[in-house]
């Protein structure tokens, strides 16, 4: 059946963003939705997805799982698949080491929750919830964060001076709903991806092999948890590919490298649920293995922050000198508008001309341009969510319905 024209879809689709009771990320209660069409007017207009496919393709319904239907939908009917009582199933077995993470945008959405003005910073008080919901290990994502601007950045440099034989523009990988947007509607331009893991990924990894072994705990007993302002990095962790430590160790029992992504909003269901007084907590420190970042890995949660790391990295790699100032605050590409451009000189190398963007419309403007031969960039950042992770699926609702 194809039911791209409205007329055609049938009675269950009319009205409603389509998602497959299969999807990974996102679920939609039927009893709550009041068809008002706006999970379709975000997907459609402000994500570019639905709409622009025939229905189904590939037997599956098209979605990113970037969760934006979630933060359109006034009735509360759509949100994110609940995992937080397999977390807490793990929490309470004594033979399990529960190791959690935390990524950047999570810490100034979270006091959202708790009644906090808008960005307000709570990291310290979220590792001290976390401890307290019973965490064995408490790591920071922005550990993993500095890792993925080295792999980018030396990458980046490899393309550019002809030493890795991959195309330019590189684009970045980090984002699951766009790399989920690029292999459904844009796969000639998949070469383009960098090769480097998302954030997320690369600590799941390191979790069940660097710090099992350093720790001496055995893999197989790690339940790694990911505490995101994402949807997708839900589907991320099950994609099939996302166990590296099994791979490296040998063992299939290892995988997947993380079991469980939870949104903003689930961790502060699992703090509510627990009544812990949050705003009273006092603030801790992560726990020291992986609980270090740069500045760097802090700026990932908004747009134009990845680039503006990478960026500096490949200056430093390339000339072996520390950037200069301008490099430091690379102004043209912060700000809120969809896409941002800026040339940066690198010695020995020249003008190197970047682009961020962020939503999937704009994107896809961009892809189009792309195609028709307008490349003039050598790095393009590229985020599914306009704004990027801060405005993720997974963080506080504008105007939050009741949480449970
Ligand atoms: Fe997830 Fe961030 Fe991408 Fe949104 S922009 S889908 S929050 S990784």
């Amino acid at each position: 059946t194809q039911y791209n024209a409205p007329g055609n879809w049938p009675t269950s689709v009319r009205g409603r963003v389509p998602i497959d009771p299969e999807n990974p990320a996102i679920v939609r209660d039927d009893q709550k939705c009041i068809l008002c069409g706006q999970c379709i007017e975000v997907c459609e207009k402000i994500q570019s997805v639905f709409g622009n496919y025939e229905l189904p393709i590939k037997k599956e319904f098209v979605c990113v799982n970037c969760g934006q239907c979630i933060q359109w939908c006034p009735s509360g009917a759509i949100s994110e698949r609940d995992d937080v009582n397999r977390v807490f199933k793990a929490l309470a077995d004594p033979n399990v080491t529960v190791v959690v993470q935390t990524a950047p945008a999570t810490r100034i959405g979270l006091g959202e929750e708790f009644g906090m003005p808008v960005g307000t910073n709570v990291q310290g008080k979220q590792v001290a919830a976390l401890r307290k919901l019973g965490f064995d290990v408490v790591f920071d994502t922005n550990f993993t964060a500095d890792l993925t601007i080295m792999e980018e950045g030396t990458e980046l440099v490899k393309r550019v001076t002809g030493e890795l034989h991959h195309p330019i523009p590189q684009m970045t990988s980090c984002c699951p709903g766009w790399v989920k947007f690029v292999e459904y509607f844009y796969p000639e331009l998949i070469p383009n991806l960098s090769s480097a893991k998302s954030p997320q990924q690369m600590e799941g990894a390191l979790i069940k092999t660097y710090f099992a072994e350093k720790k001496e705990v055995d893999p197989k007993k790690i339940f790694s948890v990911a505490i995101m302002p994402c949807t997708a990095k839900k589907f991320e962790c099950q994609r099939p590919e996302m166990n590296s430590a099994s791979k490296e160790l040998n063992d299939s029992n290892v995988s997947p490298d993380v079991d469980v992504v939870l949104t903003t909003r689930e961790l502060a269901r699992m703090i509510k649920r627990s009544g812990i007084d949050f705003a009273s907590l006092p603030e801790e420190e992560y726990d020291k293995l992986m609980g270090t970042g740069t500045g760097a890995g802090v700026i990932f949660g908004t747009t134009g922050g990845v680039m503006e790391a990478a960026v500096r990295s490949a200056y430093y790699l390339i000339t072996g000198q520390q950037p200069p100032a301008a490099l430091w605050n690379l102004t043209p590409v912060r700000g809120m508008q969809g896409v941002k451009e800026a040339a940066v000189n690198i010695p020995g190398v020249g003008d190197v001309k970047v682009a961020v963007i962020s939503g999937l419309a704009n994107a896809r403007k961009v892809m189009d341009q792309m195609k028709a031969g307008h490349a003039p960039w050598a790095f393009m950042e590229i985020m599914a969510c306009p704004g990027g992770c801060e405005y993720g699926g997974g963080q506080p609702r504008a105007s939050s319905p009741p949480s449970d």
